[in-house]
This record gives C-alpha cells, sequence and structure tokens, in this order.
C-alpha cells in the first residue's frame, strides 16, 4: 500500500478482534462509575490552543512537545486534546455549574492526541477514562478516587498486578518553599545533572525528581524532602487519606518524588503502576488541583481527578490473562437454513424468537451455503449451539437444536417451544 494510505504512526485501529475487550472494559469502568453516582460529560476533542497552555503549563513536556496544534481557516490557533482535564475544567466553568459550591462528580473517556514516541503502552492518539470533582476539598473524596479504581481492580482480576503510590505536594505555597531549597541544593550540583534536569532546574526544578538518569537520580538521595516542608493542614489532608485507605485496607507506598508531570496539581497526587508492561507503568494517575479552576478564570474551586490509559490497562488484562473468556463468543446461536423456503421460515422465526427473548443473541446464516460450510461459521461465530432448518424441519414445523461444544445430542423443538427452550440454556440477564 502506497504510504498515504496508511494510519498515522502511534494512532491505531481497534480491530473487531479487539473491541470486545475494549467494551467490557469500558462497560466495566462505566457501570462501576454510574454506582458511585459520577455522571459522564463530554467535551470536543479540539479546543484553543491557549486552554491547554493555560492550564496544562507552558513549561511541561506536554505543551512543550507533544501537542497536535493547527492553525484552521480563521487563522485561530487550536489543539487535539493531550488530556481531558483543561476541557472539563473550561466546560464547568463556561456552564456555570460549578458556581455557588456546587458539587461535581463527573467522568468522561475518549481519545487524547500526544506526539510522543510510538512504543508498546506508548501511543500518539490513546484513550482515557477519567474524572473530575469540584467543591470538595477533604481527603474523603480523594479516598474515594481510590477506593473506586481498588474495587475496579478487583472486578479486573488485577490487584494483584498494581501497585499504589502516593504522595502530597502541599499547598502552592509551601511547594513554594520546597522548589527553592530544592533549586539551592541542585544548584549544588548543576555539573552533575543530565542535561534534561538542568534545563528543568530552571524552568520546572519539582521535575528534576521524575528523572530517569541514574546519576541524576543518586544525587536526588540527599536533597531536601518534600515532606519536611508540608504546611499543617496538608499533612493533616494526607493524613487523612491515609487513615481512609488504612480503613479499607488498601495498599500503598509513599513515593517522595512523586511529582506527576502537569503544573497543576497540588496536595494529594498518586499513581497507579505496574511491573507488567515494561517502561510504560503508570496505568492511572491523578490527583488535587486546588488551584486550577482559579488559574483559568473561575472563582477558587477545589478540585480532585484521575485518568487511565484504556490501551494499557487492555495490555495488562491480555498480558495476565484475564480475558473473561466468553468475550470470544460473538453469538450464542447460529441459525442454519438450507433453501430458499427454509430461509423464509428461518427469518421469520428468528424475528419472534427475537421478540420473546430481547437479549438472545442470534446470528442468522447469510449466503446460503451447503451444510458443511454453513456449520463451519456456526463454529467459527463461537456459538454455543446451532439450529437447522431443511425440508424436513420445514415440513414438520421444527428446527434442529445441535450442541457444537459438546454438551448432548442433536434434538428437535417445535417452533413455538423454540423461545422457551433457548431462555433455558442460553438467555441469562
Ligand atoms: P507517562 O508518565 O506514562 O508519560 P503521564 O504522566 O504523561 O504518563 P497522564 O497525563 O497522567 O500521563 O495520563 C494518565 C494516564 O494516561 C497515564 O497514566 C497512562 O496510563 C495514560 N497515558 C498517558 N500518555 C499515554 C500515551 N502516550 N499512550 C498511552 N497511554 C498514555
Ligand atoms: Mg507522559
Amino acid at each position: 500500500m502506497s504510504k498515504s494510505l496508511q494510519a498515522i504512526r502511534g494512532m491505531n485501529d481497534i480491530l473487531p478482534e479487539q473491541t470486545p475487550l475494549w467494551r467490557y472494559f469500558e462497560g466495566t469502568v462505566a457501570r462501576l462509575l454510574d454506582n458511585y453516582g459520577y455522571r459522564q460529560i463530554r467535551m470536543p476533542i479540539v479546543e484553543f490552543t491557549e486552554l491547554f497552555k493555560r492550564s496544562i503549563g507552558e513549561v511541561t513536556d506536554i505543551v512543550e512537545k507533544e501537542m497536535y496544534t493547527f492553525d484552521d481557516r480563521n487563522g485561530d490557533s487550536l489543539t487535539l486534546r493531550p488530556e481531558g482535564t483543561a476541557a472539563c475544567v473550561r466546560a464547568v466553568l463556561e456552564h456555570g455549574i460549578t458556581g455557588g459550591g456546587q458539587v461535581q462528580k463527573l467522568w468522561y473517556i475518549g481519545p487524547m492526541f500526544r506526539h510522543e514516541r510510538p512504543q508498546k503502552g506508548r501511543y500518539r492518539q490513546f484513550h482515557q477514562i477519567g474524572l473530575e470533582v469540584f467543591n470538595l476539598e477533604g481527603p474523603d473524596i480523594d479516598a474515594e478516587l481510590i477506593v473506586m479504581t481498588w474495587r475496579l481492580w478487583g472486578e479486573l482480576g488485577l490487584r494483584d498486578a498494581v501497585k499504589l503510590e502516593l504522595n502530597s505536594l502541599g499547598t502552592s505555597e509551601s511547594r513554594g518553599r520546597y522548589r527553592e531549597a530544592l533549586v539551592e541544593f541542585l544548584s549544588g550540583h548543576v555539573d552533575k545533572l543530565d542535561e534534561d534536569s538542568q534545563r528543568r532546574l530552571k524552568t520546572n526544578p519539582l521535575r528534576v525528581l521524575d528523572t530517569k538518569n541514574p546519576e541524576t537520580q543518586a544525587i536526588l538521595v540527599d536533597a531536601p524532602k518534600m515532606a519536611d516542608y508540608l504546611d499543617d493542614e496538608s499533612r493533616a489532608h494526607f493524613e487523612g487519606l491515609k487513615a481512609r485507605l488504612d480503613a479499607v485496607g488498601i495498599p500503598y507506598v509513599i513515593n517522595p518524588k512523586l511529582v506527576r508531570g502537569l503544573d497543576y496539581y497540588s496536595k494529594t497526587v498518586f499513581e497507579w503502576v505496574t511491573d507488567k508492561l515494561g517502561a510504560q507503568g503508570t496505568v492511572c494517575a491523578g490527583g488535587r488541583y486546588d488551584g486550577l479552576v482559579e488559574q483559568m478564570g473561575g472563582k477558587p474551586t477545589p478540585g480532585v481527578g484521575f485518568a487511565m490509559g484504556i490501551e494499557r490497562l487492555v495490555l495488562m488484562l491480555e498480558a495476565l490473562d484475564k480475558v473473561p473468556e466468553e468475550l470470544a463468543r460473538q453469538v450464542d446461536v447460529y441459525l442454519c437454513a438450507f433453501g430458499e423456503a427454509a430461509e423464509l421460515a428461518a427469518l421469520a422465526l428468528s424475528e419472534r424468537v427475537r421478540d420473546q427473548l430481547p437479549s438472545l443473541r442470534l446470528q442468522i446464516n447469510a449466503g446460503g451455503g451447503s451444510f458443511k460450510s454453513q456449520f463451519k461459521k456456526a463454529d467459527k461465530s463461537g456459538a454455543l449451539y446451532a439450529l437447522i432448518l431443511g425440508d424436513d424441519e420445514l415440513a414438520q414445523q421444527v428446527v434442529g437444536f445441535k450442541p457444537l461444544r459438546g454438551q448432548g445430542e442433536q434434538q428437535s423443538i417445535a417452533w413455538d417451544a423454540l423461545a422457551a427452550h433457548l431462555a433455558t440454556c442460553v438467555v441469562q440477564g
């Protein structure tokens, strides 16, 4: 194929073999969030570039080098959203739904775009499910976010494979004091820092803590610790969060170097990490951003949220063999018909059965074919049972009912009794 007809590097098709797992994952999360009282919000995929510069911060990796930015036909600078929080804050402000202290618990799902180096678990179009809570400032809601994700890992069978890392960044004042101390310390070791860290020391010094460079990491061992600079309020908030996690029995480790890539966090930050995906180990990340709404032109409004990477979680489910078996089955029943008259009867019968069993997953053969070829298709569909309608069955107004996965002999079922029979063997819920 010529180059122009290929998908863009790092932007993937999700093929029909993969979509059942995506839908299982997305459905599980959506149900969980519904059950905790969160409501979905849908924002546009494109926003004014200014929105991301103002919220994420000019000197972050995302804004400096990862955004898909272009001028539209009016000359406005637009950007494909690299994350969801900025647009969500914009939306709640624009519609006034956080005014007067109104609490909002919102979630979103959709594609995000970052021009990164594509590799396993890291793409240029990727998908997140995220949530944001506005106007609740206590540690109880931070804990709820983490408790919900813990429940999700439980439902998916991933609890043993993820680890919770926590830190508190304090208020912007205490973080400012810490930043000064860190800069002073690092300035004494500038020549031993890696190039990126030297640059960050000037632009965004906390991000130096995030370095992957071993020599810089070695220097950081003796660096001042954020925990020693926390203000009393942030300290109490953090203790409140930990007490709640302890009450539920959720294990965590405090990672004093956890600073997150975005500028807007304060107090709680957390990441769920795994060692099952190589270098792309963070599957869910978030934190509190009490200053963000005001920074974006709103009234002071506490906020907290997280986002998880769907690709990474889907990869994990596959790697750990946690894909539910029934996802391989497209349909429960496959109806084979032989000859024009039987096909007509089969179509009418299948529609009657669907009326009676709206959740029945039944595929009717299309395109005709011999006995052998229709059976091959029935088998490939993953169906548990084949229904057979040929001239003999037509004459007697019955169908052949044949278990395809070795649960008993073929039997004949009267058309009128078919729905009731299928209800006992395949339809649940
Ligand atoms: P990382 O450190 O892996 O680059 P991040 O801190 O940039 O992640 P966030 O902006 O917090 O990530 O996004 C939340 C989640 O979205 C991440 O934990 C990850 O699971 C997922 N994610 C982020 N970037 C990508 C990407 N390029 N491809 C796939 N998933 C991603
Ligand atoms: Mg990143």
